[in-house]
């Protein structure tokens, strides 16, 4: 039976999907809990010592955290993979930003300052509006707008404050000490979901974001596909997804892009090299009910045969944010959500007396929402209606 190794972040809530996956797939899964990942050679040095008596056929990181550790075991045990320099690159937005720039692809102006550069001065050399961010964490955590210099200024001591705290300074080492700060694009927002082989992106859904994402916190809620965008615009979206991934030097895995278009043109936010985060994978279904996990350790186990198209019909899922900082009480109107139509699941991930966090600190959510529908306009009300049926009692 051929084996796996499963590389799962603490945090991730992908574990049961990529478990699941491997399950109807009849492969083996061995995890690597005891490692750090923030330490990738040390991490092939132990599982290129473990392969040797039980060899291992395919990688795969379920999430952020791991796959320069995911590329790093494959270069050790000879399995094809992306070069760790270039999954370390689409993980720090700094070098995204230079490499983008480099190689012509559209995405915000930025410039990377360091903490201990002096924030007034920092505040009269950029343009407005501006978005502040640190270079590598994810969920929108720590991305606030600022419009003018006192924005600013504040938002670079919430980032500092963030970058602090001792656990995300561990994880961010030296880029814990960075602050990108970029160009404001305005625009609609959309997520490409993809998978390169050899350099060639196959394009598994591209997501419409209808609410406004408009700062100051870049809060995610709703994601739908197929996307309302024109052919043309998504045509653009597509070379520009391209153009990013050969900037960074990504051939083969899981895509997940953010892009903002407007009248100016499409513009990369963001590419990472690994598929979409939460349990947002849920929204799609391939064929007849094989789950986007599926096809990824089909795809790293190089048994591609049999692909099968999307589920053509529309779907949605919501992320639902956490809105105001306490510890969660009470869910009510589980039943309600459910009972819309069009409604397909609903997952409250936060259990009772956790403390929420809103953003721009916080990085959970308080659970999520999945429809499918006929058409995406059905998909996105669903997800509305159900949200609007639960209630989160939050108590101080
Ligand atoms: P993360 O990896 O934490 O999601 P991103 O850099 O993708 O961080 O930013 C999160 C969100 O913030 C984006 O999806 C987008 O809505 C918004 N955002 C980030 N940078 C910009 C920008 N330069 N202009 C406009 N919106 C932005």
């Amino acid at each position: 039976m051929p084996r796996v190794l499963l590389l799962l972040p603490t945090t991730t809530y992908r574990a049961p999907d990529f478990l699941e996956a491997a399950r109807r797939l009849d492969v083996d899964v061995t995890g690597l809990l005891t490692v750090d990942f923030r330490d990738p050679e040390a991490c092939a040095w132990r599982v290129a010592e473990f392969s040797r008596a039980h060899p291992i056929d395919a990688v795969v990181a379920a999430d952020d955290d791991t796959v320069v550790a995911a590329a790093a075991i494959c270069r050790a045990l000879g399995l094809p993979t992306n070069s760790p320099e270039a999954a370390a690159a689409a993980r720090n937005k700094g070098i995204l930003r230079r490499r983008l720039d480099r190689a012509g692809v559209p995405s915000p102006r930025s410039r990377l300052f360091r903490l201990r550069e002096n924030p007034d001065e920092a505040a009269r050399s950029v343009v407005y509006p501006s978005v502040l961010k640190p270079t590598f964490l994810a969920a929108s955590r720590g991305v606030i707008r600022a419009d003018d210099p006192d924005s600013f200024r504040a938002a670079w001591r919430r980032i500092e404050a963030i970058l602090r705290q001792p656990e995300v300074s561990a994880k961010g080492g030296t880029a814990a000490d960075e602050i990108l700060v970029e160009e404001y694009i305005p625009g609609a927002e959309l997520a490409v979901e993809g998978l390169l082989r050899d350099g060639e992106l196959e394009i598994l859904a591209v997501f419409d974001k209808p609410d406004p994402l408009e700062g100051p916190f870049f809060e995610e809620t709703i994601y739908v596909t197929p996307s309302r965008l024109p052919g043309a615009t998504l045509g653009a979206v597509r070379s520009a997804t391209e153009g990013a991934c050969r900037a960074l030097g990504l051939a083969l895995g899981p895509i997940h892009s953010e892009l903002r278009v407007n009248e100016r043109g499409v513009f990369v936010i963001e590419v990472a090299a690994r598929s979409i985060g939460g349990l947002c994978s849920r929204a799609l279904r391939f064929g007849t009910g094989v789950s986007l996990e599926e096809l990824i350790l089909r795809h790293a186990l190089r048994r591609e045969e049999g692909r099968a198209p999307r589920d053509p019909r529309a779907a949605g899922v919501m992320m639902i944010p956490i809105r105001r900082g306490g510890r969660l009480e009470k869910v009510s109107g589980l039943e309600a959500a459910l009972a819309v139509p069009n409604v397909e699941g609903v997952v409250v991930s936060a259990h009772p007396g956790q403390l929420l966090v809103p953003l721009p600190e916080g990085s959970r959510y308080l659970g999520f929402i999945f429809s499918r529908a006929a058409t995406v306009e059905r998909a996105e009300a669903a997800l509305r209606e159900a949200c609007a049926a639960l209630t989160f009692e939050i108590g101080d």
